[in-house]
């Protein structure tokens, strides 16, 4: 049979117009006010530079408001901490990107945590981490986040199941990690040191890629009905995960594009418009 495609870029799209009425609705209570989205690119990596702007399409597409600062590649990690000490103070902002990566120089995990959880709309900080390990109140890591709404939107089971996530990024790994565990699922995380990943991979239910490398978990390794989920993204149209030859053998998987990317940005956008919510009425 042939497996459910988690079709992320029609979940997101879905998601755009029930968030363009919310965004009309606080501007109706709100004197006009829209939430607004600050967004930092440092440097000029061309593909950061790239998700910057996809970011700012997205807020346009639901009637929110962006703000962009950019800063030369030269910024140090005081002038940066200045300005989003600067952007936490200002009341007219609701969550602020810092677009990742930052030139070396920068000491990036200063400057995530510098980012006022209240703001933290993209789920980078310590704090909202731990908060979210813990099942407090804390802005979801987008990309994993995305994930879980996807998984939500789908009814998939999570309760019990084994899941492997492939990959412990502080972006990607540890917080998808966390949140299968809030969901009860029995979780295996394995990383670069892990011994005998192709077994270790048999054993999900649930399978997360989030390695970085084309198509380096195949497909014979995958278990006959496991959910699939991809966070790569390689030029080619590849993930991290031989998914031409899991259409059959998954019961669900993510398509590469069109399955994990879009509910990353629209998850920034979901949590931005809450904030604003929060702040604006
Ligand atoms: P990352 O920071 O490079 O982390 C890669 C992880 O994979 C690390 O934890 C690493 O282990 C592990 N790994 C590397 N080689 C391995 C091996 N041979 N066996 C097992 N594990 C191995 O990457 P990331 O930022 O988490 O991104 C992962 C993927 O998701 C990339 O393809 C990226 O393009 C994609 N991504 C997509 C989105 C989106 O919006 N769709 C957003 C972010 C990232 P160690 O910790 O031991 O080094």
């Amino acid at each position: 049979m042939s497996a459910l495609i988690l079709d992320g870029k029609a979940v997101a799209k879905q998601t755009e117009a029930e968030l363009l009425a919310r965004v009309e609705q606080l501007k109706a209570k709100s004197g006009g006010k829209t939430p607004i989205l600050a967004t930092i690119l440092v440097g000029d990596d061309p593909a950061s530079a790239t998700y910057v702007k996809m970011k700012g399409n997205a807020c346009e597409r639901v009637g929110m408001g962006s703000m962009k600062v950019e800063m030369p590649s030269s910024t140090t990690t005081d002038e940066l901490l200045a300005k989003i000490d600067q952007l936490n103070n200002n009341p007219d902002v609701h969550g602020i990107l810092l677009q990742h990566p930052v030139p070396a120089q920068i000491d990036e995990r200063a400057c995530f945590d510098a980012i006022a959880l209240s703001k933290d709309v993209d789920g980078v900080t310590c704090l909202g981490f731990g908060r979210m390990s813990m099942g407090e109140d804390a802005y979801g890591c987008a990309t994993p986040q995305g994930i879980m709404r996807l998984l939500a939107h789908y009814n998939i089971d999570i309760e019990g199941k084994h899941a492997v996530v492939v990959g412990r990024s502080p972006i990607l790994g540890k917080p998808m990690a966390q949140m299968l565990l809030q969901k009860h699922a029995t979780v295996t995380i394995c990383h670069s040191r892990t011994k005998d990943l192709p077994s270790l991979v048999g054993l999900a239910d649930i399978l997360v890629g989030a390695v970085g490398r084309p198509e380096f978990i195949k497909a014979d390794w995958v278990k006959e009905g496991a959910v699939v989920i991809d966070a790569g993204y390689h030029p080619g149209g590849v993930g991290d995960i031989e998914l031409s030859a899991l259409t059959e053998k998954a019961s669900a998987y993510t398509p590469v594009p069109g399955g994990v990317g879009p509910m990353t940005i629209n998850t920034l956008i979901e949590q931005s418009v809450k904030s604003g919510e929060k702040s604006l009425s």
